[in-house]
C-alpha cells in the first residue's frame, strides 16, 4: 500500500464523526429512577422501565435534557425547542425493550460548530494547507504561524439511551465466537447518551483526533460526563471516504464503530485512507460497510455491510409527549455555562501574554490549567515575566512525564506551582543555565526538594560575573590565534567553537549569554 502522504497528494479524505458520550455525572437513568453507577454488581440497578416489562411507563430525566442543552450551547448549536423521541427497532438481548428510545433528525441541539487549531507534526497531514502563506485559506482552513485553524460543522447532538452489556463465556478473549453461553447485565441499559454528529468537514486523521479531544475538553469543563475512553463512556464512530482532489461530490464511505482511543481513531482512519486508495486505484469500488479496527494487527476488517435507515422502523414513541422547551428553561441552562476551554485560553493570552500556541497547550488538561493559574498567583509581580517559562515547563517537561508514565499525577507530584515559580525565576535571572534548569527539575522530582536547595547543594550557580568570564574569554582567544584569524577572515561559524571552549574552562557554569556577548565583542575588533 502507498503511504498516507502519497495517497493524499492525489486524493482528498472526507471524514465525519459520530461521538457518543454517556452522561455519567447524572444520578439516574434516562427514563427511570435507577441509579447510574459504573462497576456495580450486575443487574442491581434495574426496574420494570429499563427492563422493558409490559406496561412500564418512561418518565424523562430533566437533568439529562439540561445536560444536552448545555452541551449544545457550548458547541455553538441552535437549541431546537420542539422535538420528540422515537422508538428505533432493535432486537438484541442487551436491550430488553426490543427498541431503543432515541431522537430523530430533529434533536435538542442542531447546527453547531467548533474551530480546531492544528499545529506541530499533525498539521503536516493537511497537504493543501501546509504550503500556504499565513492568513491564506483553503476550504474552511486558514493557515496560521504554527499550523492552521479549521471550522468543523456539527449537524446535531441528539439524545438516546445506552444498551446493557453482554459478557460471552467460553470463547476466546470474551468474544462471541466459540462461546458456550452469554450473560447480560442491564445496569447500563437506559443510561442517558448524547450522540454528536459532525458534518463531513474533517480532512485528516489528525483533525478527527483533535476534534474528539477538543469535544472531550468541552464536555469535561461542563461537568456532564467523565468522558472516559477506557471505560467506554466516550467513544467514536469514524466515517471516511476519498475523492480526487478538486472533486466536490462525496465518495462512498466506510464506517469504523466504537473506537475508544485517540490514537486508534487516528490510526484507523489513516489505514482506511490507504486501503480505499488501493481499491480505487486498482479500478475497484469502495463498499459502504462497517469495518472493525484491529489495533494489534493495525488494519480494518469488514464487519457488516450497511443496513439502511428503513430497517430501524422508527416511529414516534407513544409513551412520551413531544417537547416544548421554554425560553426560560434554555436561558436558565445558558446561565450555568462555565468558562469554556477556548475562553480560558483567550484569558491566559490576555492576562499573562501567552502566545495562542502556549495558551492552547497549557489548558489542554484541566490539571495543567489549574497548575498554571496557581503558579501565576504565586508569582505575583513576576507573573508576566514567568508566564512563558512556566508554560514551557508545562508544555515540554510535564507533558513528557505524563506521556511516559500513565500514573503521573500532577496534583501529588513533588513539582508544585511554588517550585515552578522558583525554578523559572532562577532561570529567568540567569542564575542557572537552561541545561542546569533541566538538571534541577530532575532533582526536584527525584529528591522532592525546592529548586533553590538543589542549586545550593550541587553548587550549581551559574557564573555571571563579567570579570571572571572576561578572563576566560581572553585566555581562550589567546590560546587559539589561528582560529581567531579564520573567524575574522569570515568563518563566523567558529563562534560556537569559542563558546564551547569557554564553557569547558568554566565547567559548564558560565553564563552562555554573557560568554556569547563578550566573544562577539572581542572577535569583531
Ligand atoms: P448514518 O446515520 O447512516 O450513520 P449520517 O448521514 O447521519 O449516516 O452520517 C453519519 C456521519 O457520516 C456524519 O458524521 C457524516 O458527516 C458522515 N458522512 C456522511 N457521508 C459521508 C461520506 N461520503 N464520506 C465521509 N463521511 C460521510
Ligand atoms: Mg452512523
Ligand atoms: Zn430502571
Amino acid at each position: 500500500m502507498k503511504t498516507m502522504e502519497e495517497v493524499l497528494r492525489d486524493w482528498e479524505a472526507v471524514i465525519g464523526l459520530e461521538i457518543h458520550c454517556e452522561l455519567t455525572e447524572l444520578e439516574t437513568k434516562m427514563f427511570c429512577g435507577c441509579k447510574l453507577e459504573f462497576g456495580a454488581a450486575p443487574n442491581t440497578h434495574t426496574c420494570p422501565v429499563c427492563l422493558g416489562l409490559p406496561g412500564a411507563l418512561p418518565v424523562p430525566n430533566k437533568a439529562a435534557i439540561e445536560s444536552i442543552v448545555l452541551a449544545g450551547l457550548a458547541t455553538n448549536c441552535d437549541i431546537e425547542k420542539h422535538t420528540l423521541f422515537y422508538r428505533k427497532g432493535y432486537m438484541y438481548p442487551d436491550m430488553a425493550k426490543n427498541f431503543q428510545t432515541t431522537q430523530g433528525p430533529k434533536a435538542f441541539a442542531m447546527r453547531g460548530w467548533l474551530d480546531l487549531d492544528v499545529d506541530g507534526k499533525g498539521a503536516q497531514e493537511r497537504l493543501d494547507v501546509r504550503d500556504l502563506e499565513v492568513g491564506a485559506r483553503v476550504q474552511s482552513a486558514t493557515r496560521t504561524e504554527t499550523g492552521y485553524t479549521t471550522h468543523i460543522g456539527i449537524t446535531r447532538i441528539h439524545m438516546e439511551e445506552d444498551a446493557g452489556k453482554m459478557i460471552h463465556i467460553g470463547g476466546g478473549e470474551g468474544r462471541i465466537d466459540g462461546a458456550t453461553h452469554s450473560l447480560v447485565d442491564y445496569n447500563r441499559a437506559g443510561t442517558p447518551l448524547m450522540e454528536l454528529v459532525t458534518e463531513p468537514d474533517l480532512r485528516t486523521p489528525e483533525e478527527a483526533r483533535l476534534f474528539m479531544q477538543k469535544l472531550r475538553q468541552v464536555y469535561l469543563s461542563l461537568g456532564i460526563s467523565d468522558c472516559s475512553l477506557e471505560e467506554g463512556s466516550m467513544r467514536a464512530d469514524g466515517n471516511i471516504s476519498l475523492r480526487r482532489r478538486g472533486e466536490t461530490e462525496l465518495g462512498t464511505r466506510t464506517e469504523m464503530k466504537n473506537i475508544n482511543s485517540f490514537k486508534a481513531l487516528h490510526d484507523a482512519l489513516a489505514y482506511e485512507i490507504c486501503r480505499q486508495a488501493e481499491v480505487l486505484e486498482g479500478g475497484g469500488v469502495v463498499v459502504q460497510e462497517t469495518r472493525h479496527w484491529d489495533p494489534g494487527a493495525k488494519h480494518t476488517i469488514t464487519m457488516r455491510t450497511k443496513e439502511t435507515a428503513d430497517d430501524y422502523r422508527m416511529f414516534p414513541d407513544p409513551d412520551l409527549a413531544p417537547y416544548d422547551l421554554s425560553d426560560e428553561f434554555i436561558e436558565g441552562v445558558r446561565a450555568k455555562l462555565p468558562e469554556l476551554p477556548d475562553q480560558k485560553a483567550a484569558r491566559f493570552q490576555r492576562t499573562w501574554g501567552l502566545s495562542a500556541y502556549d495558551a492552547r497547550h497549557v489548558i489542554e488538561h484541566r490539571d495543567t490549567a489549574g497548575f498554571f493559574e496557581v503558579a501565576m498567583a504565586q508569582a505575583g509581580a513576576d507573573a508576566e515575566t514567568l508566564a512563558k517559562p512556566i508554560a514551557n515547563l508545562i508544555i515540554n517537561d510535564l507533558a513528557a512525564r505524563r506521556s511516559a508514565d500513565e500514573s503521573f499525577d500532577l496534583a501529588t507530584c513533588p513539582f508544585t506551582p511554588a517550585r515552578a515559580v522558583e525554578l523559572a525565576g532562577l532561570r529567568a535571572s540567569d542564575a542557572i543555565s537552561s541545561k542546569q534548569e533541566k538538571e534541577v527539575l530532575e532533582a526536584v522530582f527525584a529528591e522532592d526538594k525546592d529548586p533553590a536547595v538543589v542549586v545550593e547543594e550541587r553548587d550549581m550557580k551559574q557564573v555571571s560575573d563579567a570579570g571572571a568570564i572576561e578572563a576566560v574569554v581572553d585566555a581562550v582567544l589567546a590560546a587559539n590565534p589561528d582560529k581567531v584569524a579564520e573567524y575574522r577572515g569570515g568563518k563566523t561559524g567558529l563562534l560556537g567553537f569559542f563558546v564551547g571552549q569557554c564553557m569547558k574552562e568554566m565547567a559548564g557554569q558560565g553564563n552562555p549569554k554573557l560568554i556569547n556577548q563578550l566573544l562577539a565583542e572581542k572577535l569583531s575588533v
